[in-house]
């Protein structure tokens, strides 16, 4: 019986005494720190016989040397056919452009007035031809797709024209 009551006594002590210093046993690490860093983008880099290999000559053109495919072709046939689903880079597979943000420009190329992921999507100042536009390139393989175009008075929300050669892109129609 005595043996029974002392190990009840040791329980109800041990109790006691971590509720009296409940700060005790904390590590005194600092406050965490959150990162506000954006979510990084993993690149895609590969040799130049790599993407040889692994693209079509029109693609390789495009993507890999700033090329232009001819307006009214193929793909712009195919394009302006394609129901919904997502747009992705004929490179590396990134998702770019949504049909939910295409739009018939008349243009004679894919148009969209939104890339449906943006980290994906990058501009850059071109002033090739004599001409000032800005460029459009995947983020993640850093291949050309076409170019965009501001304040042409199209009748979208952002009144842009995303100008990409089909070329560049996959189309992954919607389940
Ligand atoms: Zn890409």
């Amino acid at each position: 019986m005595n043996h029974h009551f002392s190990t009840i006594l040791v329980i109800n002590c041990g109790l006691i005494l971590s509720g009296c210093f409940p700060d005790a046993a904390k590590p005194p690490g600092p406050d965490s720190i959150e990162t506000q860093d954006a979510p990084e983008i993993k690149k895609v880099v590969r040799s130049d016989e790599e993407w040889r290999s692994l693209l079509t000559p029109e693609q390789y053109h495009i993507l890999r040397e700033s090329g232009t495919e001819r307006p009214n072709g193929e793909t712009y046939a195919e394009f302006n056919s394609q129901g919904a689903g997502t747009y992705f880079c004929g490179g590396c597979d990134a998702e770019l452009f949504s049909s939910k943000h295409k739009f018939n420009s008349h243009c004679g190329w894919p148009s969209f007035y939104d890339p449906a992921n943006a980290k994906n999507v990058v501009t850059y100042e071109d002033n090739t031809l004599g001409v000032s536009r800005v460029e459009v390139r995947c983020a993640v393989c850093d291949g050309h797709l076409g170019h965009v175009f501001t304040g042409e008075g199209f009748d979208t929300p952002t009144d842009k024209r995303y100008c990409i050669n089909g070329v560049a892109l996959k189309f992954v129609p919607d389940e």
